[in-house]
């Protein structure tokens, strides 16, 4: 990080808990890459703090936060603006500062489809089995539709709760094409082409590696590719089965990675160079040790 002075701007993440957070190492190895005068701090906000941790930063001249869980629908109670997209999604984790206050974004969505293209993975009239329905997989229904995907289903533990995304996304986004299904219902899909399957539910998270939502062999046989949104462990055992029956499989860390440099390129009106993103990418796999 360079000396920090009197012109240099803060950024931060604001959550509970913060402690295993990446995004410092991503921001603070851009900015030093770009040689621009920025630091980028966590911040553990208690519950019940969330607004007076907004009004704080904006007074404190904060340039932009983060925002992780549990906070990214509660904090858009309090900012000055909402991007359309964050909006529909419910969430925000990206804050940008503007004369009036901050305006909210959503770079989670946008990241996992700038990851899963720089994988070679098309949306475009792709059909989708999206596994979950819990704010990760909202966010995703609505890239795959805005993306292009030509059939996304929905498969939840809680049929309630994917037949309300599904519900909600074919409303805003004047569309049919999202159906909300129970888990072992995949079993009733067409079996004449093959899937993506995008894994974004909690299942198979560190310590619970062993863990996988659906164990099926002939699951995984449906299936071209897995993108698992867990990056802890760095290969679950969803992407192992994956694997197994001959498909790519790929797991979130790339995800993490360009929700952070979309966030970056927001605050300081600018685009990172893919070579850039990709020397954050290899510092983030060696913390991690892979
Ligand atoms: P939520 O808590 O909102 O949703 C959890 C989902 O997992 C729900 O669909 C829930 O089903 C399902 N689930 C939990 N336990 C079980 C179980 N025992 N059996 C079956 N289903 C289960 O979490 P998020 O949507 O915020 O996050 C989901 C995952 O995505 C997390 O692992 C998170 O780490 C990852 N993620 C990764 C990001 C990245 O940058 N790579 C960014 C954001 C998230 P039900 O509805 O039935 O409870």
């Amino acid at each position: 990080m360079r000396q920090i002075d009197g012109y240099t701007r803060t950024c931060g993440l604001i959550g509970n808990p913060v402690e295993h957070t990446m995004s410092p190492m991503i921001h603070n190895t851009l900015a030093e890459r770009e040689g621009r005068n920025l630091a980028y701090m966590p911040f553990h906000v208690e519950n019940g703090n969330v607004k007076a941790a907004i009004e704080g930063a904006y007074a404190l001249n904060i340039l932009g936060l983060n925002v992780t869980v549990p906070y990214k629908s509660e904090v858009m109670k309090y900012l000055a603006e909402t991007d359309e997209t964050a909006q529909r999604i419910g969430a925000v984790n990206t804050l940008v500062r503007t004369a009036a206050g901050y305006k909210g974004y959503n770079t989670d969505m946008p990241g996992l489809y700038r990851a899963m293209c720089s994988e070679g993975i098309r949306l475009k009239d792709e059909h989708v089995i999206l596994l979950g329905a819990g704010g990760a997989a909202r966010a995703v229904a609505f890239m795959c539709v805005l993306e292009g995907a030509k059939k996304v289903y929905i498969l939840n533990r809680t049929l309630d709760k994917a037949n309300q995304i599904a519900s909600e996304v074919n409303r805003l986004l004047e569309t049919d094409c999202v159906t909300a299904m129970e888990m072992r219902d995949y079993a009733s899909l067409p079996r004449e082409r093959k899937y993506l399957a995008i894994q974004a539910t909690s299942v198979g998270l560190y310590p619970n590696v062993e863990d996988v939502v659906i164990q099926d062999k002939d699951f995984f046989e449906m299936l071209h590719t897995g993108f698992d949104l867990i990056y802890r462990p760095a290969n679950t055992k969803f992407m192992s089965l994956v694997k197994e029956a001959g498909g790519q499989a790929f797991h979130g860390l790339k995800m993490l990675l360009y929700q952070g440099v979309i966030a970056y390129e927001l605050w300081n009106d600018i685009s990172v160079t893919e070579e850039d993103a990709l020397i954050v990418y290899e510092k983030m796999k060696a913390a991690m040790g892979i």
